[in-house]
């Protein structure tokens, strides 16, 4: 197949079907959407009639599968209709669609609340007869789940006191968003050319990768000190977030926020500490990495400015293919995750679950979006470079991780969480620059050694030191402080300093990033992008070394008990990774994962990241 025209300028209308993703699969026509929603409606009403009745297992189960059979209809007919308007935002009938589909939406939700609420109120022994019940086998996790968190839900009337309160407890991430996205005003700054260059949130990033120092420069000065200008309000702001969530968490009778917080995902708060304290093992490679940086550019100074430019501009060049190679290459880099895989995989890619190309008014970037009876669409904007084919591996991680659960799992126990999110699009992302490593060049090894120690520092380190981060400022509000502008900013730049080490000057302004960061509005979040990013680590380290040992010759006599890669003995990596693709959202997250052979509560997974950061490092400074 040809590549068609695309771009921001063509119509979605002349961009041909083959392109496209197939949303035919989930409504053969519009008609059939609006059945759907009318239906939709009658089950509403439906299920009116099981309120205040729970007590009584049938009519319970009853509530449960039709609560199932709403929202696997609704989603269906939310992504019929958001999957068009981000295919094109332009479209009219889409946006009609999406308005009523989250009307729809919220319809439900409200229309099921009452039963959690009357299952938490059963008597334990109740809960307990249910979870063992084969009857209720869909729901076992879901109740053994809600029997955990019962201590931490309130009286009913209490209950509704709090859900009312939120409107009002939401004001510090309102007010955030709302001074950083409509009232800030940044400057217009100059590049390396005297001409007049935009900064501003959206273009920040791309700035900080420019080659262009100058620019870069002033990006960085502009964007902090227009901060800068607001540090009170911004402190004030994140003071109303944390002492929000404190609030919530000392009521239901938590400890803490960080407590109330990893509860949700029933994780440890030793995890959280133990991260941040592996990662402080491990602060030399990165010291030296930045030092590499330093010299490589050739920089007497190197300036947080300069932590996002390239090492090489070059490399990246060499990787351009059509998406059809594109497809080949990732095949190819995931062949070691075996035949049941990639079959899927081909599925993926040739069966209208990609929308390939950008056209006008099409969303940007990407992403995966598993529909539960159908299939996961993946929206793409595909370019001819290395970062469209990471994002194709990536973007299909998530897509054959829905697509697995979903054969697998009831309805009930398909969806993985939030926890396990990133571990199936990483662990592809790193497998696909192991293949290409294998056979690049050396302009292209310096590039990909750089992508995949860029990621590291953005996805392990960083979002560590935001964990950190939080903790500290999260920790004054348990002692009944408020947030200062000028102490957060010490705080900030003395853990820059302990970071990045010598390398990096630290300028003052730099005091100011705090500020910037919307996921502090998500309190304890961010950790899990670090979390996820080592497990899949953990996991491609497996496979690939599995991968390596199946050719080489085993002498018989290794091949006899205590091998590990024996099937009688034990599941393979591959077996074990492949496993837990399929488990979904069966069980909690660290359970999944320890089962599949990566345990998160050992500081085992984020070594070996770092360990692999160390040894990348080694391998990049050999090539400069
Ligand atoms: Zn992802």
């Amino acid at each position: 197949m040809n590549t068609p025209s695309h771009g921001s300028k063509v119509a979605r209308k002349d961009i041909p079907a083959a392109f496209q993703w197939k949303i035919q699969d989930i409504y053969a026509t519009q008609e059939e959407w609006e059945k759907a929603c009318t239906a939709l409606k009658k089950l509403i009403a439906e299920l009116e009639t099981c309120k205040g009745s729970l007590k009584d297992a049938s009519i319970l189960l009853q509530a449960l599968q039709l609560r199932d059979r709403m929202s696997q209809e609704i989603d269906k007919i939310y992504a019929y209709a958001r999957l068009q308007q981000d295919a094109d935002n332009g479209d009219v009938n889409a946006q009609a669609l999406s308005g009523k589909a989250e009307g729809i939406l919220a319809a439900f939700y409200n229309a099921v609340s009452f039963i959690d609420s009357e299952v938490t109120s059963l008597p334990k022994e109740q809960l307990e007869q249910l979870k063992n019940d084969p009857l209720f086998s869909d729901y076992s996790f879901y109740l053994e789940d809600l029997e955990r968190m019962r201590e931490h839900v309130l009286p009913g009337e209490q209950e509704a006191i709090l859900a009312q309160s939120q409107l009002a407890t939401g004001t510090g991430a309102l007010a955030f968003r709302a001074l950083v996205s409509a009232d800030m005003e940044f400057p217009v700054i100059k590049d390396r050319n005297g001409n007049d260059a935009i900064v501003s949130e959206g273009c920040y990033m791309l700035n900080m990768s420019s080659d262009d120092r100058v620019l870069r420069k002033n990006s960085f000065f502009g964007l902090m000190n227009t901060y800068h200008h607001y540090r009170n309000t911004l402190a004030a702001t994140l003071t109303g977030t944390c002492r929000s969530r404190y609030f919530y968490a000392r009521v239901r009778g938590y400890q803490n926020s960080m407590e109330a917080s990893l509860a949700e995902e029933n994780i440890p708060v030793s995890l959280y500490n133990g991260l941040i304290q592996t990662i402080h093992a491990h602060l030399k490679p990165l010291h030296e990495y930045i030092t590499l940086k330093k010299e490589t550019l050739g920089y007497d100074e190197f300036h947080p400015y300069d932590l996002y430019v390239p090492l090489s501009q070059e490399g990246e060049k060499s990787f351009s293919c059509t998406f059809a190679e594109a497809c080949e290459t990732v095949k190819n880099a995931l062949q070691p995750l075996g035949q049941a895989y990639i079959e899927a995989l081909q599925k993926g890619m040739t069966e209208g679950w990609i929308d390939i190309y950008e056209n006008k008014g099409k969303r940007s970037g990407a992403y995966s979006w598993g529909v539960y009876g159908v299939h996961p669409y993946v929206l793409l904007n595909f370019q001819p470079r290395y970062n469209s084919i990471s994002t194709l591996a990536h973007e299909l991680g998530h897509s054959l991780h829905s697509y697995f659960s979903s054969q697998a799992q009831p309805y009930a126990k398909s969806d993985y969480s939030i926890f396990c999110a990133e571990v199936a699009s990483t662990t592809n992302e790193n497998l696909l620059l192991e293949y290409a490593l294998a056979r690049a060049d050396k302009t292209q090894k310096i590039f990909l050694l750089n992508q995949f120690l860029e990621a590291v520092r953005t996805t392990v380190y960083r979002q560590v030191q935001f964990a950190e981060f939080e903790k500290f400022i999260h920790d004054k509000i348990t002692m009944g402080e408020s947030l200062q502008a000028e102490e957060l900013g010490k705080y900030w730049l003395e853990s820059n300093r302990t970071y990045y080490g010598p390398g990096l000057t630290i300028d003052k302004e730099l005091g100011s990033e705090w500020s910037r960061i919307p996921h502090f509005h998500t309190p304890f979040y961010v950790y899990k992008y670090a979390t996820g990013y080592s497990a899949a680590t953990a996991f491609s380290e497996a496979i690939l070394n599995e991968s390596a040992d199946k050719h080489q010759t085993v002498p018989p006599s290794n091949a006899g008990s205590g091998n590990p890669l024996n099937p009688c003995q034990s599941a393979s990596a591959v077996e074990k990774y492949l496993k837990f693709l399929h488990a979904g959202g069966s069980d909690y997250s660290l359970n999944l994962l320890k089962e599949a052979g990566v345990n998160l509560n050992s500081p085992q997974p984020v070594q070996v990241t770092l360990e692999k950061f160390a040894r990348k490092l080694k391998e990049l400074k050999e090539l400069l």
